[in-house]
């Protein structure tokens, strides 16, 4: 009932100010207007007028009415500078707290319906930082102050701070909106507007948000550095940990700026791409693929042979590839380069200096004044009991482990159902074992479309692999020196009897033992950074695996710039990371490959699209090459052809995609795809033709009737 009242009293006040069209009178041909009819009462009743300023400014900000930014002009003419000052200060102050109240009160369900996704930003800067980040709102005029006011007031920040962090925030800006006033307030006529006071009144109106962030992040800085020292000078730019994608890019381009800039690694260069991940599954899936192919020569004409083969040579040559990759990524290139590069493991022992126990067993120290942290992600081992008495390997393992054995596991069950469980669950059942596939999730590969999984689960069915999703496992057990699996599903318990478990369930950051705890830089899931890759020392950087929200070695590169960039040249200007095109693929056969939205996002986003697919069954390469199977499907915003994502599942579908990667990142349409020549006979075709399927949908069917009549009428 109190509520209704108040919500009644605050509506009819908002009601009277439109009403009486103070909304006119609060604007700047309204100010100046009034301004001299005013000052006249305050020369004669100056507490009056005063006390009414201080009351109307109040309301305006108490109720959220425009014209705020008026009056503090109007403070500047009637009170000057200081007068001025004293009493917006205190009035946007009171006024600010009042609306605050206002929202906590009474507004609380309708802000959150109205405006749910600002709040969500506003929530997460009050969880991380409270009172400073009210503050950096106050300073740096980036949200509107009333919906600061209103959505400060849904969080739980207690009204005492609201009202001295407000005030303290908003006092330079007051400063400079009360200043330009007493300049605005000079102009009584045409040579008025030229003075250099209001001239430079406004420069400062216009620098103010610039300056005003430059003042919050260097009250930010002063606070997260406080308990260090820092050193005079540095012993280097850059000091990168990590030697993979990220760390080697990172380095890289810090080397081409010139920067004297320091690659620690602690174990492989190259980090777990070349040595663990892309490179050898990609080795390895080749080799298995040509074992399948010989399988099902008959598809082609020819004989089909069961491939003898040594698993052992196998291995060996996917040995032999990292060796032949990896002079791209070594010591003796990035030094060429301009890169020092020490073989040890780093620790930050504060924001400017990293400890190296250098392999030789020496130790190391170096100062520098940006660090980029690039250590990666290591394969995430679950807690299932007995998992360490029957022994498993991980894909950092395998390599090695599986090197030793003359033929493939006989029985392999690969935990995980992502997209590394699939590639290797894949390549292992053509090698010949009989793999089992654990997958607690309903279907393979969750973050796909539905239909995706499906095709996936075929492809691996007819490989031979028993794919159990909706499997959750629950213990390893060892009878003797046979090993099992118990999994569950459906409250059934099933026991699984197996030679070799790959763990494949997902990769976690690297996170401990480097510094992060002893700094106290936040960490999740993995290094919590902001949009500039900066953690919450803004002159050390994450990039790559350790810090998300990717785990790609593309995506690692693609950070990698940033993170250089900004920590070498962010003085100047910082880049916002942009996630805004990225592409991945699955490579099994037939390979699945992404980038933007597909179905079940959008839906999640609640992002309309239209969908238009194409059946590569249909494509004459593919027929011809023997892989007619999968299909190109693009989203599109309706009734347009600007693409929101694509999946294509197929023969080499990660390549083909590349032409809408490049198509999404520079804004080119499907109708532009569709005015390209596409060579025949290509896979990449079929690109071409999903475009024609949008065309065709959305051909104009009225021109098109019309058109129609024309060739009738000129047939005669
Ligand atoms: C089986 C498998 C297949 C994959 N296939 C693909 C694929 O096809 N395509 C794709 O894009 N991605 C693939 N990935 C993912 C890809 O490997 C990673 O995304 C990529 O390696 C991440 O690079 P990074 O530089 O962030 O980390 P990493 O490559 O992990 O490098 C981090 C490095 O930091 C070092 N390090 C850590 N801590 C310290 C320290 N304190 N001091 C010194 N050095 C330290 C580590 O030794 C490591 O070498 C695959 C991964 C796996 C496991």
């Amino acid at each position: 009932m109190k509520k209704i009242a108040i919500l009644g009293l605050v509506l009819a006040l908002v009601l009277a100010f439109f009403a009486f069209d103070l909304n006119q009178v609060l604007t700047l041909e309204g100010l100046k207007a009034g301004l001299a009819q005013i000052r006249t009462l305050r020369t004669e009743s100056p507490v009056m007028v005063a006390l009414v300023y201080f009351a109307g400014y109040v309301l305006v900000t108490a109720l959220s009415l425009p014209g705020a930014v008026i009056m503090t002009l109007a403070g500047g003419a009637l009170f000057g500078l200081a007068g001025g000052t004293l009493i917006v200060s205190f009035a946007s102050s009171i006024g600010a707290t009042l609306a605050f109240l206002a929202s906590r009160f009474l507004l609380r369900d309708l802000v959150q319906a109205r405006f749910g996704n600002r709040l969500k930003a506003i929530n997460e800067g009050m969880a991380k930082d409270g009172p400073m980040y009210l503050f950096t709102l106050r300073l740096v005029p980036l949200f509107p102050f009333f919906l600061v006011n209103l959505l400060m007031g849904l969080t739980p920040i207690r009204t005492v701070s609201y009202y001295w962090v407000s005030q303290l925030g908003m006092l330079a800006g007051t400063l400079v909106y009360v200043n330009a006033g007493t300049q605005l307030a000079q102009i009584t006529s045409l040579s008025g507007i030229l003075s250099p006071g209001l001239l430079l009144s406004f420069v400062l109106l216009g620098l103010f948000p610039m300056l005003a962030k430059r003042l919050a992040s260097f009250v930010q800085n002063r606070r997260v550095y406080a308990k260090w020292q820092r050193p005079k000078t540095f012993d280097r730019n850059l000091v990168v940990i990590g030697g993979g994608a990220a760390g080697l890019v990172t380095s890289y381009i810090a080397a081409a700026v010139k920067a004297k800039v320091t690659l620690i690694e602690a174990h492989k260069m190259g980090g777990d791409c070349l040595n663990y991940g892309c490179v050898p599954s990609k080795a390895l899936i080749k080799s298995a693929r040509i074992a399948h192919q010989m399988r099902h020569a008959e598809n082609y004409g020819l004989s089909a042979v069961d491939p003898k083969f040594s698993f052992s040579k196998v291995m060996a040559r996917v040995q032999a590839v990292i060796a032949t990759v990896a002079p791209h990524d070594s010591v003796a290139r990035y030094t060429e380069l301009g890169v020092e590069v020490l073989e040890g493991y780093a620790k930050i022992v504060d924001p400017w200096t990293v400890e190296i126990k250098l392999n030789n067993g020496d130790t190391q120290r170096l100062t520098t004044r940006s660090i980029v942290i690039a250590a990666g992600a290591r394969p995430f081992v679950p807690p299932l009991p007995g998992l360490d008495d029957v022994g498993y390997v991980t894909s950092d393992t395998l390599w090695d482990e599986f090197a030793k054995l003359d033929a493939p596991p006989a029985r392999l069950v690969v935990l995980g159902g992502g997209p590394i469980g699939c590639e290797l669950a894949q390549s292992f059942a053509r090698l010949g074992s009989k793999v089992t596939q654990i997958e607690m999730a309903p279907r393979l590969m969750l973050r796909e479309d539905l239909e995706v999984s499906e095709l996936a689960r075929d492809a691996l069915t007819r490989d031979g692999i028993e794919v159990l999703t909706g499997h959750k496992a629950l213990r390893c057990e060892k009878d003797g020196e046979r090993k099992f699996i118990v999994v569950e599903h459906q409250g059934a318990e099933q026991r699984i009897a197996f030679d070799a478990l790959l763990c494949a369930v997902g990769r976690v950051a690297r996170l401990q033992g480097y510094g992060l705890e002893e700094l106290g830089i936040p960490t999740e899931r993995t290094v919590t950074v902001n949009d500039t890759l900066a953690t919450l020392y803004p002159n050390i950087y994450a990039a790559g695996d350790v810090a998300g929200p990717y785990q790609f070695t593309h995506t690692a590169s693609h950070m990698a710039w940033y993170a250089a960039v900004n920590a070498l040249f962010g003085d100047f200007k910082k880049f916002k990371v942009d996630y805004s095109v990225v592409p991945w693929a699955t490579f099994i056969e037939p390979e699945v490959a992404r980038v933007g939205l597909n179905e079940q996002e959008a839906r999640e986003k609640n992002i309309a699209f239209e969908v238009t697919k194409y059946g590569i069954d249909d494509l004459d390469r593919a027929i011809a090459d023997g892989v007619a199977q999968g299909f190109v499907k693009v989203l599109t915003v309706p009734g347009k052809d600007r693409i929101l994502g694509v999946t294509i599942v197929g023969e080499h579908a990660a390549d083909v995609l590349a032409e809408f990667v490049l198509a999404m990142k520079h804004g080119l349409g499907l109708n532009k795809i569709l005015g390209t020549i596409h060579t025949y006979p290509t896979l990449a075709e079929a690109n071409k033709y999903a475009a024609g399927e949008w065309k065709r949908a959305h051909a104009p069917q009225k021109v098109l009737a019309w058109l129609q009549r024309f060739h009738a009428w000129k047939r005669g």
